[in-house]
């Protein structure tokens, strides 16, 4: 047996497509383009790369970008007055302050900060409180991408087991809780969690986010299963992934990396921007279909 390989580049493509069409209604509808605020602290290499990119694919989709360099030494009072500006411009739908931060700065402070209906990358407690309680909010954007990948494989997933590999706010928590409202039975594993081979050969679902480079072993894999590729570790050999390729031998679908998980998260950006934008505006948007 061998897994039908997850093609997330070519759904992240049409996402981005289906975006760019709303984007265009709204820009008729409201006289304006939808906006997003991407604000990078500092010059590490891989968070530049992202913010260009994000940038990039804005502006592909028809939509407003303003980006935000700011100098490694900026004290957090500055970076909060630039929130608070965001904040209160009418033409930012949504604002992302690139993370991680340099370590003068408390990023609790900055991600609470944001007006969480312009959170679109749903890291604030009030949206992840939304999630877990049902309420209309954001969705951070790499799960909402696992989620949009696991729909389109396997349909209907209630009453299927899934394991989560990973508790991070970012990604295991809020992957669990869309898995939960998908009427998964959802275990959540963790560095403490006992015998995890055992743990991940009951599931139907898996979903890695550990960053570990191939951490997850075709052994511990129910044939059949749906495997989703969260890590991104960067080795001698390339970029790869938390799940040992071979796995492919014995799952039914996974994603691979690099053209899995990754362009999902850029694309869910740009979808929670413009769900942002017409909220606000209240222009009318089937959310489900995006
Ligand atoms: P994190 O470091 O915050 O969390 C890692 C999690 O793995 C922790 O909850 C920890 O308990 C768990 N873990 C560590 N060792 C373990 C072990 N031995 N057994 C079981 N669990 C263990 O990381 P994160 O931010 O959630 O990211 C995870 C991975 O996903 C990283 O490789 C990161 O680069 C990648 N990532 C990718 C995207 C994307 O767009 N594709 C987005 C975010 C993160």
């Amino acid at each position: 047996m061998s897994a039908e390989i997850i093609d997330g580049k070519a759904f992240a493509a049409g996402l981005r497509a289906r975006v760019g069409e709303q984007a265009a209604r709204f820009n008729a509808a409201s006289g304006r383009q939808a906006g997003l605020a991407v604000v990078l602290v500092g010059a590490d290499a891989a968070s530049s790369v992202y913010v260009k990119s994000k940038g990039k694919a804005t502006v592909a989709a028809g939509m407003a970008s303003f980006e935000h360099r700011l100098p490694a030494d900026t004290s957090q009072d500055d970076l909060v007055a630039l929130v608070d500006r965001l904040n209160a411009d009418a033409a930012v739908d949504g604002i992302l302050v690139q993370l991680p931060l340099p370590s003068h700065i408390d990023e609790r402070v900055i991600i609470t900060r944001i007006d969480p209906d312009k959170d679109v990358d749903g890291f604030h407690p009030v949206n992840a409180g939304r999630l877990a309680t049902g309420l209309h909010g954001f969705v951070p954007c790499t799960p909402l991408g696992c989620l949009m990948l696991l729909k389109h494989v396997r349909g209907d997933m209630s009453g299927l087991d899934a394991v989560v590999i990973g508790r991070s706010n970012i990604v295991g928590k809020p992957m669990a809780q869309l898995l939960i409202a998908q009427s998964c039975t959802v275990t959540v594993a963790h560095s403490r969690t006992r015998d995890l081979p055992d743990v991940v050969r009951r599931a139907d679902i898996v979903v890695a986010a550990v960053g570990r480079a191939g951490f997850v072993k075709p052994d511990w894999i129910k044939p059949g299963a749906t495997l989703i590729d969260v890590g991104i570790n960067r080795t001698d050999a390339g970029l790869v992934g938390d799940i040992d390729p071979v796995c492919a031998e014995v799952a039914g679908a996974m994603t691979p990396v690099p053209g899995g998980v990754g362009p999902m998260t850029i694309a869910c950006l740009l979808r929670n921007t413009i769900v942002s934008a017409c909220r606000r505006e209240g222009v009318p948007l089937d959310e489900a279909a995006i």
